[in-house]
Order: structure tokens, then C-alpha cells, then sequence
């Protein structure tokens, strides 16, 4: 398998550090709005990746954080006159909902930045003790961005070019900066601020330092892969790459990973332009397996418009598989035992062949464009091959096919083994309507629906509860 790393720029053979064994961050949403759909790009993006890893046989510890205290968050928590806790709990929640609508597993662990201020303490001290860090006299922690050598190779950029345009990075109230280059790892409260106490000054931390921590606490000092957008390369992976190597000692990151940049009609995603959409927003309209399916349909370094007519594209694209599916169920309904004919045998062999295109396109740099055309010619010839003449074995097994290179992808095809908890909740509802509208016969046909896709629903005081048989 071989991904194209940020650091070398070039395809490189994956080999991970420990054998069957993948440790992997994704840097997360900032929990302030409900999540756009340039966001839900990297979420389906690398949780792709790690369904084929799995699909590999790699064990993956995948971690992605939410960054809980950020200015955003708290500007929204004082317009509403709520704690910031209570904005980015809401927001999680719902982010989480988006999540599992558009089918991303979820995380192995899913730290948040409030939680992790100890470990973040620690390690600004670490940096300070090694000379990487400086306290100003106001209690800022300032990270010394020259101290370390190796700065800017993964942005490829050299620092002489950054302090020609330095004068830029001087932010307001950051002048007791040692050099324009150097970033903020702790900072003093302000006025109706969140804080934490620090051997610095009462405070809060700088956004780098968040991931530094977590990644070293949920997976260690050494990890395989580190993704997010590609925005982030600089400064934010930059930056994070210096506090851990300096801190820890080792590398930090063996495989950097970006997708590139959502955009909407062909330009930049903008909300002051007024194209700008939620995925709630988009949920309205469609079910977010088209989304995920229109995220798939590029590879996920190329930049990818969005737009209607796209959408509609793989609406119809998604349709093609789920009802070659259906039709599937309905042929194996009838469909006669016994064992494979010659004929189908044959077929079966042949059919191996879009497996093995979808495995190649998945293992050059996870390129989902190639891995979707191979489940369109699968499809295209299970249409062709099967009919009402074929034998339960042979359907069955075409169907297993698709649907395991569909599931692969996170795409939902089998409408009738899968059920969302979301479309679950949302029937159970209907039928507690129904019921208090006497409506007995729909109440009833909910259940029998439910039941038809193994969900029990049992009636208990404290209302009704569902468990999937
Ligand atoms: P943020 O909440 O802005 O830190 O973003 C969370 C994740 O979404 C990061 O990995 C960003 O790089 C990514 N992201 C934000 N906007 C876009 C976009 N328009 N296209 C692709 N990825 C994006
Ligand atoms: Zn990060």
C-alpha cells in the first residue's frame, strides 16, 4: 500500500511501525457551529482509509480530537450568555449526529482540549526545561521557533522565507514575542475567559500544543499517520511537529496526510459570499450516503467542487449500486439452493478481477475515484450475469461482493440490513405519535418494519428502549 506523504512529497511504500498495528490522528472540528461540508471532507476522507486498513487486517487506533476552547467558541458562548462548555457540548453532539449520518466510525478515542490541560502543562514545561520554550513577562509561553532546527519541513518552507514575511506574523499583543516567528503555547485569561491555573500565569492554551498532547497520550510518542486538511500543513501540523519533536526526542509522524480543499461552485467556500452549506443543510435535501459517495467520487488530495448538478450525479451513481442490491434480495427470495453451476463458477472467477482493481486502486494512495468505477463494473456485471435463473449460491455471492466493496467505502447499499440509530429513533417516534392518535394500524406497521430489520422494541416504563436482534 503506498500513500503519499507531505514530508517527501512523493508516494511512499507504507510500512508501519509496529506490524498489524496502525496509530493514527486526525485533527478535528473546532465545536463552535454545526460542522460544514468542507469539514466533512476529512472525516470521510480518512475514515475511508481506515475501513481499508481494517479491511487489510490492520488493527487501527484511530484518535480525533475536538477542539473545545478556541475564541470562536467562547465570542458565542458571551453572545449567549452560556458557559462555552455548553456551546461546545451542543456542538459536539450534533457533530457527532452528522457523523454517524454520513456512516464515520466512530474514534477509538475522541479526546477534547479541556480535558488534556494537565498533559498540556507538562509538556510546554518539558519545552521550557529543554530551552525550546520562553515565559514573556506577562505569563505568555512563547514556543522558539528558530531553537528548532528542522522547522518547516514538512510546508517545505525555510525560515528565511518566513522572516522576509515575518513582520506579518507579529500579531497584535504578541509583541513581547522574542522573534516574529515564534507561536503562542500558553497564554494569560482576559476578561470573562475560560481559564486554567499554570506555574506561567492563569490561562488557557495556544491551538497546537492540543494536538501535540493527545497524540502522544492516546498513541505515544511515535505515530503512523497524521492527517487533517490541508490548511492545516502550515502553521498548525508545522508547529505541532516542532513542540513534539522537541519535547519527545523522536519523530513524531511517520506519514503526513492532507486532503485538498472543498470548494463550492468553484469557488472558495465563503459565508460572508453566501455559499456556504452545513451538512445538516445538506441533509435536507439528501441522504448524507450521497455526500459521502460525492466525496469519494474524487481523489481526496484534488481540490473537489461542489455543486448541485455534482450532487445530483451521484445521487443517481449511489441509486445504480443500492438497486442492483434490491434486486439482488429479490432474486435470493426465490432464488433455488444447490451448488454452484460450471457457468457461475466461471462468472464468480471473472468477477474476482473488479476486487482485485478495487485493492489496487485503494492501495495507490487510497484512490477511492478508481475504487468507486471498480463497484460500478461489478455492479454492471452482476445486472448483466444474473436472472431469475441463477442459483441462490451465485446471487449470494455477487451480492456479498458489492457489498463488501460498498462497506469498505462506508456506503450503506443494503437498505435492508442496515438501519441508522437516527432513522430507528425517528420510526419509534412516528409510532408513539401514531399511538396517541389511536392510529393503532401504523403504530403496528412500524413495529413489523422494525422487526423486519432486527430491531426489538421493548415497552418499559421509562419509555421504549431498542436493541438490534
Ligand atoms: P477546523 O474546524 O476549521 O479546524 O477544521 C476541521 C477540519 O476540516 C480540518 O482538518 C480542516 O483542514 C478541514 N477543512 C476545513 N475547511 C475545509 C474545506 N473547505 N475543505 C476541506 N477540508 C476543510
Ligand atoms: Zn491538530
Amino acid at each position: 500500500m503506498k500513500i503519499f506523504n507531505t514530508l517527501s512529497r512523493q508516494k511512499e511504500e507504507f510500512i508501519p511501525l509496529q506490524e498489524g498495528k496502525v496509530n493514527m490522528y486526525v485533527c478535528g472540528p473546532t465545536v463552535y457551529n454545526l460542522i460544514h461540508i468542507g469539514n466533512a471532507r476529512p472525516m470521510i476522507v480518512f475514515d475511508t482509509a481506515r475501513r481499508y486498513m481494517e479491511h487489510k487486517g490492520y488493527a487501527v487506533n484511530f484518535v480525533s480530537n475536538f477542539t473545545d476552547v478556541d475564541d470562536k467558541i467562547i465570542k458565542k458562548a458571551n453572545e449567549e450568555g452560556v458557559d462555552p462548555s455548553v456551546i461546545s457540548e451542543r456542538y459536539i453532539q450534533e457533530c457527532k449526529k452528522d457523523m454517524e449520518a454520513m456512516n464515520v466510525k466512530e474514534a477509538t478515542t475522541h479526546p477534547k482540549a479541556t480535558e488534556e490541560i494537565d498533559g498540556m502543562i507538562e509538556m510546554i514545561q518539558t519545552l521550557i526545561d529543554k530551552g525550546y520554550a520562553y515565559v514573556a513577562k506577562d505569563g505568555t509561553v512563547y514556543y522558539k521557533t528558530r531553537s528548532f532546527k528542522e522547522y518547516g519541513k514538512l510546508s517545505h518552507k525555510n525560515l528565511d522565507d518566513l522572516r522576509s514575511g515575518g513582520r506579518s506574523l507579529l500579531v497584535s499583543g504578541e509583541d513581547q514575542k522574542q522573534d516574529a516567528l515564534d507561536f503562542v503555547l500558553w497564554k494569560p485569561k482576559k476578561e470573562g475567559e475560560p481559564f486554567w491555573k499554570s506555574p506561567w500565569c492563569d490561562g488557557r492554551p495556544g491551538w497546537h500544543i492540543e494536538c501535540s498532547v493527545m497524540s502522544k497520550k492516546y498513541l505515544g510518542d511515535e505515530i503512523d499517520i497524521h492527517a487533517g486538511g490541508e490548511d492545516l500543513i502550515f502553521p498548525h501540523h508545522e508547529n505541532e511537529i516542532a513542540q513534539s519533536e522537541a519535547a519527545n526526542g523522536k519523530t513524531f509522524a511517520k506519514y503526513w496526510v492532507h486532503n485538498g480543499f472543498l470548494n463550492i461552485d468553484n469557488k472558495k467556500m465563503s459565508k460572508s459570499a453566501g455559499n456556504f452549506f452545513t451538512v445538516r443543510d445538506i441533509s435536507e435535501k439528501y441522504d448524507l450516503q450521497v455526500l459521502r459517495f460525492f466525496m469519494l467520487s474524487a481523489h481526496y488530495r484534488s481540490p473537489l467542487n461542489f455543486s448541485a448538478d455534482l450532487m445530483e450525479a451521484a445521487k443517481n451513481g449511489l441509486d445504480r449500486i443500492v438497486t442492483s442490491v434490491a434486486n439482488l434480495n429479490f432474486l435470493l427470495e426465490n432464488a433455488k439452493d444447490g451448488e454452484l453451476t460450471a457457468k457461475e463458477q466461471e462468472l464468480l472467477d471473472e468477477a474476482k478481477a473488479f476486487i482485485t482493481k478495487f485493492d489496487e486502486a485503494m492501495d495507490d494512495d487510497f484512490n477511492t475515484a478508481d475504487a468507486v468505477s471498480a463497484i460500478f463494473e461489478l455492479v454492471k456485471f452482476t445486472n448483466t450475469n444474473v436472472s431469475e435463473e441463477s442459483g441462490k449460491a451465485f446471487v449470494q455471492a455477487l451480492k456479498d461482493e458489492i457489498v463488501l466493496l460498498s462497506d469498505i467505502c462506508g456506503l450503506i447499499v443494503d437498505k435492508k440490513e442496515e438501519i441508522l440509530d437516527t432513522e430507528i429513533e425517528a420510526l419509534i417516534q412516528e409510532r408513539q405519535d401514531a399511538r396517541k392518535a389511536k392510529n393503532f394500524a401504523r403504530a403496528d406497521e412500524i413495529r413489523d418494519t422494525l422487526a423486519a430489520q432486527g430491531i426489538i422494541l421493548e415497552d418499559t416504563r421509562e419509555g421504549v428502549k431498542w436493541k438490534r436482534a
